[in-house]
């Protein structure tokens, strides 16, 4: 789960990584309130969970009230990269002398904790690595001995840091860490990291990422789970009982079993569709749970075909072609339907379905056929 940058500042708090006074606000007069409160000047910022807010004028400095009114009024409601922002973070802007970079994850291949650290920071991290990859110190952490101060030292040293931010950015690293294992986060990452005028050095930007199977001992990440705006489609698909993880591409997938439903999803890919969702119907693939994922999946307005994939085992492939005809007579579909039926009761299945084939409702007789055929359909 990702959390508002409101929300990763609270939790760094929690484990004494300094950042900026401040507050939420979701009206004008809610944000002038906590202006009031913290002090000018204040920076008014977007509260959605995608970067690149400040380039698209989500981030702006108020120097009084009037430029709160201004900025809180314009920010509200604007559309970041399809996210609309309904929330702000008012807080006490900070007079910046240098901006770094600093983060943790999991670096799965090497089964260890990655630290990445950059004296060349509030520009995003993936341009500095690919413009001057040696401007990153990567550090490579054991989890089980963790992040020592010293280590943290030197670490600070290596990436360049100015010699009077050293000290305590070392000290906030260390925090960090202690910020991303304790807290069960799959990241935390500071963008920037900064060094003030005045010397002192803070979190600036907060992005964490919770890591869910943590949950169970995290009864306090239900505050955040209660702000988590959901995918509109994962929504329909819980309320329908439906195993949906939601996508970007174009062809709607709908396959029994996981590792079907997955392989699929890298099928598609390597003939050069898009998915545009994961969906598992499981082992009882009949009308209601065809007609139910049909549904689903064409109500995606991104969706220009629909690729059924279901592999007959203790599901006999007669009864989900039945099935598949069934929740045809029920709902009606608009994106052509391509499937791939195979495994036990195969021939008998195709038999079913042979007098309902037309140019929206075609059976191809294997993954990669039907695959090629799917997206061909998308991409036209
Ligand atoms: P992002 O664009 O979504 O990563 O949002 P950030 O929170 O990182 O803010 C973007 C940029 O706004 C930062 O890199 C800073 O340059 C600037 N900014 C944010 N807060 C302040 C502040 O308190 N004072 C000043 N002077 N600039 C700020
Ligand atoms: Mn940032």
């Amino acid at each position: 789960m990702d959390l508002f940058e409101y929300q990763g500042k609270q939790y760094f708090a929690r484990y004494g990584i300094a950042v900026s006074p401040g507050g939420v606000a979701d009206t004008v007069d809610e944000a002038l309130a906590v202006a009031e409160r913290v002090g000018y000047p204040v920076v008014v910022k977007a509260q959605v969970k995608v970067g690149g807010r400040g380039k698209a004028g989500g981030v702006k400095l108020a120097a009084d009230a009037d430029e709160v009114r201004t900025h809180a009024g314009t920010i509200l409601g604007l559309d970041i990269k399809g996210h609309v922002v309904r929330r702000l973070w008012v807080e006490r802007a900070s007079d910046i002398a240098r901006e770094y970079y600093a983060s943790f994850t999991l670096d799965r291949p090497n089964k260890v904790h990655l630290g990445m650290l950059s004296a060349q920071g509030g520009v995003e991290i993936e341009t500095v690595a690919q413009e001057d990859p040696d401007a990153i110190a990567m550090l490579s952490i054991d989890p089980v001995r963790g992040l020592d101060l010293a280590t943290a030292r030197r670490w600070v040293a290596e990436a360049g840091l100015d010699e009077e931010a050293r000290a305590q950015a070392a000290e906030l690293l260390v925090k960090l860490y202690e910020c991303y294992t304790k807290g069960d986060c799959d990241l935390t990452e500071i963008n920037p990291l900064i060094l003030t005028a005045a010397g002192t050095v803070h979190a600036l930007d907060a992005k964490v990422t919770l890591d869910e199977n943590a949950s169970y001992r995290h009864p306090e990440w239900e505050e955040f789970r209660a702000t988590e705006t959901e995918d509109p489609r994962e929504r329909r698909a819980k309320e329908k009982g439906l195993n949906y993880i939601g996508l970007d591409g174009d062809v709607g997938i709908i396959a029994n079993g996981a590792g079907l439903a997955m392989s699929t999803l890298d099928v598609v890919n390597q003939v050069g569709g898009t998915a545009a969702n994961f969906l598992d119907i499981g082992g009882g693939a009949n009308a209601d749970v065809m007609a139910a994922a049909l549904e689903l999946i064409n109500s995606d307005p991104k969706v220009k075909v629909i690729f059924v994939n279901v592999f007959g085992g203790i599901t006999r492939v007669d009864e989900v072609a039945t099935g598949v005809l069934e929740a045809l007579g029920r709902v009606t579909i608009t994106s052509p339907i391509v499937l791939r039926l195979d495994g036990t009761n195969a021939v008998e299945g195709r038999a079913i379905l042979a007098p309902h084939l037309s140019d929206t409702l075609i059976t191809e007789p294997t993954m990669l056929d039907a695959a090629r055929r799917a997206v061909a359909i998308a991409n036209a």
